[in-house]
């Protein structure tokens, strides 16, 4: 027998968590199914908790590591009534009302759960090269976060990808531990902000290589050196390091909802009026569905927008249904 709720929360970064903490004070007793540690993508907390210290969420002067944060957020939510599940949904079916969402086996005819309502927060996940042996060597030198890998870099030399905000502050971060760090991008100045960028440049532990795609991974059980091709010329040339931190960007999850919610071309749910998907009564919130602001405080904005919706919609329809009884 699916278990019933009248809200489902998928995701647990800011937007699901702020989400959870107003369906919960609504006394909607969400549902949030907060991901699986053991996954790099949609992992309880999300992206925050492979960052380090947060310096703009708006309350904390001195900033807050963003594990921390989200360990509040979680915390709070928890005391107004929201429960709980470390695990992701496996499949969801929005055609019918209650919405159906499985977890575990995606094939079984029950699903695991009926929801009213769905607020869909599942985030984004780091995008990556592409390269075959930068899968190969994931683990083994090659990595997407430094908070959590930056440690294992102690006076080594490591390369970090990437030209935007993410790339320049896993370098800094880097720069803790690593001897030397080098950021190689594609082209001759960085995407970062200009802050970012002062606090790069300032750096003395930090070099950079423009206009340069790393197009391989040398090593065999670990990383010893990239191959870095000059964008102009084609040239190749080898640069040792003993690790590859990749910082390109993000892509939305949303893989689940393929065929039933409306996405851009490049994944990211279509939202509006407010976060209302194209299936009533399916709301989405953060980084699934913005790929222009995509920071915590954004996300965590949206995740209240998107539980306002939902508690107004789930009311619109108590209404109804009382009208027409
Ligand atoms: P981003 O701003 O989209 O930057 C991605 C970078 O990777 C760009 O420099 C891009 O090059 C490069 N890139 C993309 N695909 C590539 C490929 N296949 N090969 C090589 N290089 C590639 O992403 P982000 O840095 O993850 O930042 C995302 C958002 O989060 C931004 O709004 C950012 O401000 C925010 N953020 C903020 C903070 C902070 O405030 N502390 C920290 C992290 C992120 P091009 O420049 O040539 O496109």
């Amino acid at each position: 027998m699916a278990r019933h709720r009248k809200v489902i929360i998928l995701g647990s970064g800011p937007a699901g968590l702020t989400a959870a903490i107003y369906t919960a004070r609504a006394d909607l007793e969400p549902l949030v199914l907060e991901g699986e540690p053991s996954s790099t993508s949609d992992q309880p907390g999300g992206q925050l908790m492979l960052t380090t210290e947060v310096e703009n969420f708006p309350g904390f002067p001195e900033g807050i590591l963003g594990p921390e944060l989200m360990g509040s957020m979680r915390s709070q939510a928890t005391r107004f009534g929201a429960t709980f599940e470390t695990v992701k949904a496996s499949r969801v079916d929005f055609s019918v009302r209650p919405f159906r969402i499985w977890v575990g086996d995606p094939t079984t005819e029950d699903s695991t759960y009926v929801a009213d309502s769905v607020i869909v927060a599942t985030g984004a996940r780091s995008l990556m090269l592409g390269l075959d042996s930068e899968r190969r060597l994931l683990g083994h030198g090659v990595s997407t976060c430094a908070t959590c890998d930056g440690f294992f870099f102690r006076d080594r030399k490591v390369v970090v990808v990437g030209g935007g905000d993410s790339a320049v502050e896993e370098a800094l971060f880097l720069s803790k531990f690593a001897s030397e760090v080098i950021i190689v991008h594609r082209r001759k100045e960085l995407r970062a902000s200009k802050i970012m960028q002062d606090r790069a440049f300032r750096n003395s532990k930090l070099s950079f290589r423009w206009d340069a795609a790393v197009v391989d991974v040398l090593g065999e059980d670990k990383v010893e050196a990239v191959v870095l091709k000059d964008v102009n010329t084609g040239e190749l040339n080898e640069l040792a390091a003993d690790g590859l931190f990749v910082a390109i960007g993000h892509v939305p999850n949303t893989d689940l909802f393929k065929g039933q919610l409306t996405m851009e071309e490049s994944g990211y749910l279509v939202t509006g009026p407010g976060s209302q998907t194209n299936v009533e009564g399916v709301f989405a919130c953060g980084d699934v569905q913005d790929h222009v602001y995509r920071q915590a405080i954004t996300a965590a904005g949206s995740g209240c927008t998107a539980a306002i919706d939902t508690e107004r919609w789930l009311e619109g329809q108590e209404h109804r249904k009382a009208l027409s009884d």
